[in-house]
Parts: structure tokens; C-alpha cells; sequence
């Protein structure tokens, strides 16, 4: 026999040896274990369920914060039971790219975030380790950025999160379409600006809260909601949409003067308080033009609206 071919026969004899690999995934995190292999192969790596020894089941795991356990030895990934019942779709998906993050591409957390608290990593601690930060599941510019950097860790943060973070410096050009002041309101309402066809704009809201211990307020462009209650205990500002939590900042401080602004930048639209930058989402995700402001419990004072486009 010549050699060649004896050579073949060994490779093919150990490869008929090798052990197929066995993945234990329940059928109700299928999806999402495939979105997982999608979005890596998405981004050229070889990564096949095939390829890996791994095990999903869904237990009650005591800390309430902890959405999911992986187990090193074995991959062997515990989903808690209740977390995952009142889910919503993207967390599902991502607590299982966190954990096959784990026990599949052998990554441990990434505790760290932004100043404006904006998590680096789909790899974050969680609670446990009294860590927290924005986790940003809902906004497709973000998921796209989490998924780059669970695959390769030296991912830099996206560029339009800096090209955003910036108040606008309007020049001779800024284009006022309304300006409006009143002592005291409750809420009001702007529905005859096309905000979906000015590609650059700035709304501003300027307003005291002073006589009262506790106030939120909240403004909605379209389907986005931004908002607070800075004189509650423990209050964070947020974005939101269809009642689900888009970004949540650290903290507020007490305050009596407020400025809540958007920022229109193209494809990209800002959050910001007093003018500190909060966060970033793609600009298609407001759909819509209808424009609402409202406080509860309490009116809110001074109030000063601009819509500006520049
Ligand atoms: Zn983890």
C-alpha cells in the first residue's frame, strides 16, 4: 500500500472516532441558541451548534437577579425559570448569547460601562456583583454593537456613540419653528411639526420643579418616551418604548432647574439633561410626529419649548 493512502486511512479512522458532540437544548430556547450560531456566522466565524458538547435546562435558581447560571465543566447553562417566563423576546435572546458567551466562547464578565452608563458588554455581571448599567436590548444600532464585541472583545465602542454625545451649537442658520413659554402647566401637545422630515433638529424643554417633594415628568416623540422623577428616591431617567426600558441612567441628582432635550442627527437621535449627554438610539425607532409633554402629581413651572432645526 502506498504510504499516501495509508495516511488517509489513519485520518479517516480517527475521524470516525471522534465523538459527536451532543447539544441538550430544549426546543423553547432553540431560537435563540440559533440567533446565537446566526449572528456569529453573520460576522465570518466558524462557530456550529454542531461543534459543541453543551446543555440548556430551565431550573429556579435562588438569587433573583440572576437570569442564568453556565457551568464551565460540562457547558452545562442553567436558565432561571421565573426570569425567563416573564421575558420579553430580547431578553430571552440575550441571557442565552450571555451564557453560550460563557460556556462556549469562554468569556467571563466585563464590568465596565460609559459615563453616561451605557454597558460595554453583553458580558456583564448583573446585580450579583454589584454591577449594573444599561443594557440597551431593544435598540437594533446597540444589539448589532453587543454582538460585534461577544464575538471579539477588542471591538472599539461604536463611532456613533461619539459622534452624538455632543450639544448641537446652533449657528446663524438654526431655524426656530416654535418657541413657547408658560408659568405653570400640567401638559401640552405639538402636532403640526413633521419631526420625521428634518434631518437635523433640537427640542428643547426648560421647566422648574420647587415646591414639591416629588415630581416626574416625561416627554413622548412619536413612540419614544424620555423621562424621570429626579425628586423621587432612587430615580433614574430613562428612554422607553412600548413600555419597555430602552436606556436607564445611574442616579439623578436632586435638582429644581430641568432641561430635557432630543438631538436629531441624521440616522441618530440623543438624549440629554441640562444638556449632559445620556444616550444614542437609531432614529427610525420613534415612528411618528405626535409630540406630548406631561408631568404627574404636580405642574411644573416656567416652562420654555423650543423646536429648533438647523
Ligand atoms: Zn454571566
Amino acid at each position: 500500500m502506498k504510504s499516501n493512502h495509508l495516511l488517509l486511512l489513519i485520518v479517516l479512522f480517527l475521524f470516525s472516532c471522534q465523538k459527536e458532540k451532543i447539544q441538550l437544548v430544549p426546543s423553547e430556547f432553540e431560537p435563540y441558541v440559533d440567533e446565537f450560531f446566526h449572528q456569529a456566522q453573520l460576522r465570518g466565524y466558524d462557530l456550529y451548534k454542531e461543534d459543541f458538547d453543551f446543555s440548556i435546562t430551565l431550573e429556579e435558581i435562588e438569587d433573583p437577579f440572576r437570569g442564568g447560571e453556565c457551568q464551565f465543566r460540562g457547558n452545562k447553562i442553567t436558565i432561571d425559570i421565573q426570569n425567563w417566563e416573564r421575558g420579553s423576546e430580547e431578553w430571552k435572546e440575550f441571557i442565552i448569547a450571555h451564557e453560550l458567551g460563557h460556556c462556549l466562547l469562554d468569556r467571563r464578565h466585563r464590568n465596565v460601562k460609559t459615563t453616561s452608563n451605557e454597558c460595554y458588554s453583553f458580558m456583564r455581571g448583573g446585580k450579583q456583583d454589584d454591577f449594573s448599567c444599561s443594557q440597551n436590548l431593544y435598540s437594533t444600532k446597540w444589539k448589532k454593537y453587543y454582538y460585534d464585541e461577544l464575538f471579539d472583545r477588542s471591538t472599539p465602542f461604536p463611532i456613533w456613540y461619539y459622534e452624538n454625545r455632543d450639544y448641537p451649537q446652533l449657528n446663524t442658520s438654526a431655524n426656530y419653528l416654535l418657541e413657547w413659554k408658560d408659568t405653570l402647566v400640567e401638559s401640552f401637545e405639538i402636532n403640526d411639526i413633521d419631526f420625521q422630515s428634518i434631518e437635523n433638529f433640537l427640542v428643547e424643554i426648560d421647566f422648574d420643579i420647587i415646591n414639591t417633594t416629588s415630581n416626574s415628568f416625561r416627554f413622548s416623540l412619536g413612540e419614544i418616551k424620555f423621562g424621570g422623577c429626579p425628586k423621587c428616591i432612587a430615580s433614574s431617567l430613562d428612554v422607553q418604548k412600548d413600555n419597555r426600558k430602552w436606556y436607564v441612567s445611574e442616579w439623578l441628582e436632586n435638582n429644581s432647574k430641568y432641561k430635557l432635550s432630543i438631538v436629531r442627527r441624521g440616522k441618530f437621535a440623543s438624549f440629554f439633561l441640562n444638556e449632559k449627554y445620556h444616550h444614542t438610539i437609531e432614529f427610525d425607532a420613534f415612528e411618528g410626529n405626535g409630540f406630548y409633554f406631561y408631568s404627574f402629581r404636580d405642574q411644573i413651572e416656567n416652562v420654555s419649548v423650543k423646536v429648533i432645526s438647523y
